[in-house]
């Protein structure tokens, strides 16, 4: 049995600060068992991952989870360490030699692909990116967007689908009310989008948004909802075999859109289901100029199958929205096919001392607060195997061995403190435009609020 004292707590470190991340340190901060000192680290000076680069900038109710969040990391047995990439600044032997557990939460940072031709054309992208990119994500904020379309296809029926949508049929004044990023409220208000297309290959019952989402379409002051009533009629079994609730009111909404006379407002979403894309096609320029779709009927596992029937939306932007996927960290064993790091219940195959949670252990589903319970569950195991004697111990575990090789290697680590000064200054800014927030979006930027020393 390994025991653990004020004087040499269990040192962890958390790769990444997104919701599973934070919830990881909360859960070790909660437990009286073990004393902990946890370091927390990400490759962008922000924390929060997610909640601050994906999460919709119109749901900011969602965002306020941050409040909590701010308590975990300012707890003095807590450290933030922005600006340090894993593999990099620290490597995985580095970190083994410092920390007696190591728990990845690095999220899923990639997108699945459509695998049709015509992918690769201008104009033809991941919702992953366009959500980063109207979110103020250092990676894509320089980004140029094809927002002349006046046609756009979001291929896919989940939630991420449904907030590109929306943010690209809101109006600026809708959007103002948003933290939305400056560049792309600018690029939005100049916008020629007139009709977006939201895909789903299979029918109304098997969407993946919930709600809530789907209802906003209803609400929006300058566009319409337009839903084909023969593609969410249901056979009275399909009918009958719904057992979700979640499911039976999302296809009473559609049916509601379905018979709803359009009011006639500048843009309109248009629900489609049953349809697959097929082709991307070129305008002949290498940018988007249509995109062909297959009709579709389900068998009888409900999948879809192709009927051999097209037709071409006439759009220049497509957006796949088909689901992230995770990237391999260096040194940490990754299961291409999943995206996921292979792991039994959190505890990472075959490395003891290793750990996960999140959207990298599970794969990309659930809500934010999913995570709270998923890290948690993996820090219960962390915990036991601490208590079991069973971690490696920290070869180099003095605190102040993490910061001699960072500042070595000349890193310009971003403390809590500087995100605070960072997040006080987005509020201030975003105050005088009376908005909620005005984002800095490129990492020299916020560098520039980095307490030097
Ligand atoms: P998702 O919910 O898994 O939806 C992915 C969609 O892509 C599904 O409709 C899927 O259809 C479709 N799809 C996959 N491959 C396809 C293909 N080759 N062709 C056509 N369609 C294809 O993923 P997501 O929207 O990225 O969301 C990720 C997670 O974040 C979800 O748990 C979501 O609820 C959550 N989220 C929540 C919120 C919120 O609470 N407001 C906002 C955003 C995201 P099939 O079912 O047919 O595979």
């Amino acid at each position: 049995m390994t025991s653990y004292s004020s004087e040499r707590p269990l040192r962890v470190a958390v790769i990444g600060s997104g919701p599973s991340g934070i919830f990881t340190a909360e859960a070790l901060l909660k437990q009286q068992d073990i004393p902990v000192q946890v370091d927390v680290f990400d490759r962008l000076p922000t924390p929060y991952g997610l909640v601050r680069y994906g999460v919709a900038p119109d749901h900011l109710t969602i965002k306020s989870v941050t409040k909590g969040f701010e308590k975990t990391l300012a707890d003095p047995r807590v450290r933030f360490f922005g600006n340090v990439e894993f593999g990099k600044d620290l490597t995985y032997d580095e970190a083994r030699e410092r920390y007696d557990a190591i728990m990845y939460t690095v999220g899923a940072s990639s997108d699945r692909r459509l695998g049709i031709p015509g992918e690769d054309l201008k104009g033809s992208m991941s919702a992953t990116e366009f959500v980063a990119w109207y979110n103020g994500h250092p990676d894509a904020a320089a980004r140029e967007m094809a927002l002349h379309a006046t046609g756009v296809v979001v291929v896919g029926v989940g939630n991420v689908a449904i907030d590109v949508s929306r943010i690209l049929v809101k109006t600026v004044h809708e959007l103002r009310e948003s933290d939305i990023a400056e560049h792309a409220l600018a690029a939005l208000e100049r916008s020629a989008v007139k009709d977006v297309w939201i895909l789903g290959r299979r029918g109304p019952a098997q969407a993946k948004f919930t709600t809530k989402e789907l209802r906003e379409f209803g609400e929006l002051s300058a566009a319409d909802p337009i839903v084909k009533p023969a593609e969410v009629q249901l056979t009275e079994a399909d009918e009958a075999a719904i057992t979700d609730n979640v499911v039976k009111k999302n296809v009473e909404v559609l049916r509601d859109f379905a018979v709803r006379t359009p009011e006639g407002k500048d843009r309109r979403v248009h629900l489609r289901f049953l349809v697959s894309p097929v082709e991307i096609l070129d305008d002949g320029e290498g940018n988007v100029g249509g995109l062909k779709v297959e009709r579709n009927r389900l068998d009888e596992q409900g999948n879809a199958v192709g009927t051999g029937e097209y037709e071409v939306l006439p759009v220049q932007l497509v957006l796949r929205s088909v689901g992230y996927k995770g990237v391999a960290l260096p040194g940490v064993p990754f299961d291409a096919g999943r995206g996921v790091i292979p792991n039994e219940e959190g505890r990472v195959t075959g490395r003891p001392g290793e750990y996960t949670a999140g959207w990298i252990k599970r794969g990309p589903s659930g809500v934010v607060g999913t995570n709270r319970k998923d890290a948690t569950d993996t820090v219960a195991l962390l915990l036991a195997d601490a208590k079991a004697g069973a971690l490696p111990r920290a070869a180099k575990a003095a605190a102040s061995e993490v910061d001699t090789l960072l500042v070595g290697k000349n890193v310009e680590v971003f403390t809590f403190s500087d995100w605070q000064t960072l997040d006080a200054h987005e509020l201030a800014q975003g105050q005088e435009k009376g908005r909620p927030r005005h984002k800095v979006v490129h990492k020299a930027d916020m560098l520039k609020h980095r307490k030097q020393g």
